[in-house]
């Protein structure tokens, strides 16, 4: 790419006014998880169905986002709800615009379907991949800059029908360098009980543990939960109470001293205003898809930041695609990050993954890219090996 500034725009060379582009195409998967997860709401999921969205240029770049049908806990997508979204309702918005108008084109998706944030997700990221790849600089530059090499992730412990298992899922990831523990509870209050004490015990005061109901808990089981937990330095809860109880978890933060996480009612920057509003929780998980991409999640991080909030970098489980762009997210921001969630799915969480160059991982680390835009790059022949019919 010849990146010579313009006399007349004062632009790089193809930055501005002559990419434009021409074709949305949506990609419905099927990707196979290592082994079924289990949460406190639903049956085991045997793999999870991932929506990846490519923008094709009257100038031969590309740009990929992706996101995911997760199908609960705030989220009424299909991947066939997903496709019809984009195709019929967000591609007469994006068609014949430049890559740059990332503003714009938001602002009219936004508009175009209320309360889509998992269908904007893949665009919002394939506008950054595009930016980065026409200007020849990764994602994190476009936000800011790197301010890190590597992000954090946390091990996600799903629900396991014994002790022994939970414990031993834990050591592996222990083994491999991870030093904080999602533990999903929810279900059964004992088990939930002798699984954190058990952690503690087996790893000692070294590792961090949270845990995570997935707003399935009424409000007397999630007090009783936090009051027998307290003793194992919990450092956070995770939406243990239903979507909408933002005042029962404002009543849970004020009578136990383990800070009081949201992810599923914060899908939106209104809903994270009302938990701050009502001191509901002193953190805060996003997600890609779930959030609206990196355009609405940058945002959030932001507000949560303002409030005093810590930030826990999530997904659902997921590719490298939207694992990248909490990396290059997560890379440009300068203040503290949890070890968080947002890259399970490269982590053990997925039987293969979609690109040909995946992150690099080491331990718990996630290798910040520098290649131009998010920084990987699709598989061709497994994505048509993943596709699903709708
Ligand atoms: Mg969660």
């Amino acid at each position: 790419m010849d990146m010579a500034v313009t006399k007349e725009s004062g632009l790089a060379a193809g930055t501005g006014s002559k990419v434009r582009i021409t074709r949305v195409e949506t990609i419905p998967l099927r990707v196979l998880l290592t082994a079924p997860v289990k949460i406190a709401s639903g049956a085991a999921r045997p793999f999870v169905e991932v929506l990846l969205v490519r923008l094709h240029t009257n100038e031969g770049v590309v740009g990929i986002g992706e996101t995911q049908a997760w199908r609960r806990q705030g989220s009424a997508e299909t991947l066939a709800s997903l496709t019809r979204v984009i195709e019929d309702h967000f591609t007469p918005h994006i068609i014949g615009q430049s890559p740059f108008a990332a503003a714009s084109i938001m602002k009219a998706l936004d508009q175009a379907i209320y309360h889509s944030y998992y269908a904007q997700a893949p665009i919002s990221d394939a506008l950054f991949d595009l930016q980065g790849k026409i200007l020849g600089v990764p994602v994190y530059a476009l936000l800011g800059g790197k301010c890190r090499d590597t992000v954090g992730g946390c091990a996600v412990l799903f629900i396991k029908p014994t002790l022994e298992e939970t414990l031993e899922g834990a050591a592996d990831f222990h083994r491999r360098g991870f030093r904080s523990f999602t533990v999903k509870v929810g279900l059964d209050l004992k088990a939930d009980v002798a699984n954190v004490r058990g952690i503690r015990e087996r790893f000692g005061e070294d590792v961090i543990i949270r845990v995570d109901a997935n707003a399935v808990m009424g409000f007397d089981d999630a007090l009783k939960l936090l009051k027998r937990i307290e003793p194992y330095d919990i450092d956070a809860a995770e939406q243990l109470l239903p979507l909408h109880d933002i005042d029962g978890m404002a009543e849970l933060a004020r009578r136990t001293d383990i800070p009081i996480m949201t992810d599923e009612c914060v899908a939106t920057d209104h809903d994270l205003l009302h938990v701050i509003e009502k001191r509901a929780a002193t953190v805060v998980q996003t997600k890609v898809a779930k959030n609206g991409g990196l355009w609405y999640s940058r945002k959030l991080w932001h507000i949560a930041d303002a409030a005093g909030m810590r930030i826990y970098p999530g997904n659902h489980p997921c590719t490298s695609i939207a694992t990248a762009s909490v990396t290059h997210l997560a890379a440009a921001w300068p203040g503290p990050l949890l070890d968080g969630p947002f890259s399970a799915g490269i982590c053990g969480g997925l039987a293969e993954d979609v690109v040909s160059d995946p992150l690099e991982v080491d331990g718990h680390l996630v290798k910040v890219p520098d290649k131009p835009g998010l920084g990987v790059t699709l598989d061709e022949e497994k994505i048509k090996r993943m596709r699903a019919d709708l």
